[in-house]
């Protein structure tokens, strides 16, 4: 199927083939680039999908553990108000105060502790274990403040178990409602490292439990001087206690990098709870894609580029070769001058436009005068440099742009002069009979006034009409001159049967 003419001369071209080349890559990069920030913004959902999921995890974990403990400490305080207890026997007394939970894995120890900070129940010894804890921050504030309730304590040393634990305690109050002393049950770290460690969070990823008041419990990836130091006055931390649980991105004031942090408190207890993903470990896949989706696109946008450009450039020379050669085609190959079949396309022009603005149009035939002795005197290489010597004497006898100089025959031109009458006309005649008169080719003794030419002019007047005339009557008009002796220039009779003649002697 054809393509409809405009469309197939814009594929031709070079400047489509350009054009094209730079904005389908555009194309490419703008198309590209929108997918890249939809990849990331997938990275950044999944990552705080993940930090969602992990948080509700181990925040549930600890909640009902951190309750079950809680629920025995409510059941020693109660139970010590049963009456009768002090009649049984230690043995039995710890049966009914302690339940199974003093014996959960991370459990360190649960112990009633007397109003002066004395242990007098243990629930893994008979009798209690002896230590005072009246100085510890919990007992403290237990024996400040009646309605506590439920008191978890900055990470410790345990000093019975010598390993590092947080402790759960609550209040136990004498009958008249004074300190009676406190009933508490140590947590050991080592739950909330092993649940943490479960988690695989990259290499920047970290989680935190703070207490409330900005102390951390934990951190994962483990590091001992991380436990027990405060950051209330964090950037970070005031956004954690600023809401029940949110996300942001934020930058750590423990190591400057800038995390994606999902935060929750945990259940009603004074604790916070944060899983934190770096940003760059969020985007490193995305990275790592990007990466060669950008190199792939840019190598296809510039080999697009290159290859239109290539192309580019080939219509362009091979339009430059085609203007080229269609210029020659128009060209005399001897003397560069207009050939006959420029002469004939500018004359049928020349006629139409005469015809159209009703100007003259004068035409010269030049003929060299017996051309055939001067090759057979000289030889033809001389005849030749005579026949490029007469085409520059013509072409310096004319001097208006639209005037055209031609060589129609081997030793005859034509000189078209539109808008210009016979005065004008028969002025640049006489111009080439002087040039011609100068020419000679003295290497081969061929000297001045050795060449004459002889003219036939011709003139269309505006009006006048019968423009295909005009070739015939300069022609006949040369073949006078001819006749008439040569080296003279003769104007035609004027076409309607004017007899005016006119003989320009040169
Ligand atoms: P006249 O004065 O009547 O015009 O005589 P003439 O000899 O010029 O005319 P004629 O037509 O008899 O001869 C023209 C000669 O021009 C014949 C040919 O050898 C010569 N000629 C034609 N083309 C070329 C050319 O390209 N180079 C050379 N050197 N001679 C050419
Ligand atoms: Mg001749
Ligand atoms: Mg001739």
């Amino acid at each position: 199927m054809a393509l409809p003419r405009p469309l197939a001369r814009r594929l031709r071209s070079a400047r489509t083939w350009i054009a094209l080349g730079v904005l389908a890559p555009l194309g490419m990069l703008v198309v590209s680039g929108l997918m890249l920030l939809d990849l990331r913004q997938d990275a950044w959902d999944k990552a705080e999908q993940t930090s969602k999921n992990l948080l509700q995890v181990i925040e549930r974990d600890i909640a009902r553990n951190v309750e079950i403990i809680d629920l025995s400490l409510q059941a020693v305080v109660d139970n010590l108000r049963v009456p009768g207890l002090d009649a049984l026997s230690p043995e039995m007394r710890q049966l009914v105060l302690f339940d199974c939970a003093g014996t959960a894995r991370d459990l360190g120890v649960m112990l009633v502790l007397d109003e002066h900070g004395d242990s007098v129940l243990d629930a893994g010894a008979v009798p209690a274990r002896r230590l005072n804890n009246a100085d510890r921050d919990y007992f403290q504030a237990h024996k400040a403040d009646p309605n506590l309730g439920l008191h978890i304590s900055k990470p410790l040393f345990s000093r019975l178990l010598g390993t590092r634990i947080v402790v759960l305690s609550r209040r136990i109050d004498k009958p008249d409602g004074s300190f009676g002393g406190v009933a508490l049950a140590s947590l050991k770290l080592d739950y909330f490292s092993r649940l943490f460690d479960q988690l695989g969070l990259g290499p920047e990823g970290a989680i935190n439990l703070y207490l409330r008041d900005g102390t951390r419990i934990m951190r994962h990836p483990y590091e001992e001087a991380d436990i027990g130091v405060n950051i209330a006055g964090a950037p970070t931390f005031r956004r954690f206690v600023g809401a029940r649980s949110g996300t942001f991105v934020g930058t750590s004031v423990r190591d400057g990098v800038e995390r994606h942090y999902a935060f929750t408190k945990v259940g009603d207890l004074p604790l916070v709870l944060n899983v934190a993903l770096s940003t760059a470990d969020i985007e490193a896949g995305w990275r790592a894609k990007a990466f060669v989706i950008g190199m792939v696109v840019l190598l296809l946008c510039g080999l697009t580029v290159f290859l239109s450009l290539l192309y580019g450039r080939d219509l362009r020379r091979r339009s430059a070769l085609q203007a080229d050669l269609a210029r020659l085609s128009r060209t005399d190959a001897l003397t560069g001058l207009a050939n006959r079949r420029q002469f004939e396309e500018e004359f049928e022009r020349a006629r139409t436009g005469a015809g159209r603005t009703a100007r003259p149009l004068s035409l010269l035939i030049v003929d060299a005068d017996h051309f055939k002795r001067c090759n057979d005197r000289y030889g033809h290489a001389v005849g030749d440099e005579v026949l490029k010597g007469l085409a520059r004497c013509l072409g310096a006898s004319v001097h208006q742009p639209d005037d055209l100089v031609a060589r129609i025959g081997g030793e005859e031109f034509a000189v078209l002069l539109p808008e210009t009458d016979e005065n004008g006309a028969t002025r640049v005649a006489q111009a080439i009979h002087r040039a011609v008169a100068t020419l000679a080719v003295p290497a081969s003794g061929l000297g001045v006034g050795a060449v004459t030419v002889s003219v036939g002019l011709a003139v269309d007047a505006a009006g006048e009409g019968e423009l295909g005339d005009l070739y015939r009557r300069a022609d006949a008009a040369l073949y006078e001159a001819k006749a008439s002796g040569r080296n003279r220039t003769q104007c035609a009779s004027a076409p309607a049967n004017r007899t005016r003649r006119a003989r320009v002697a040169a």
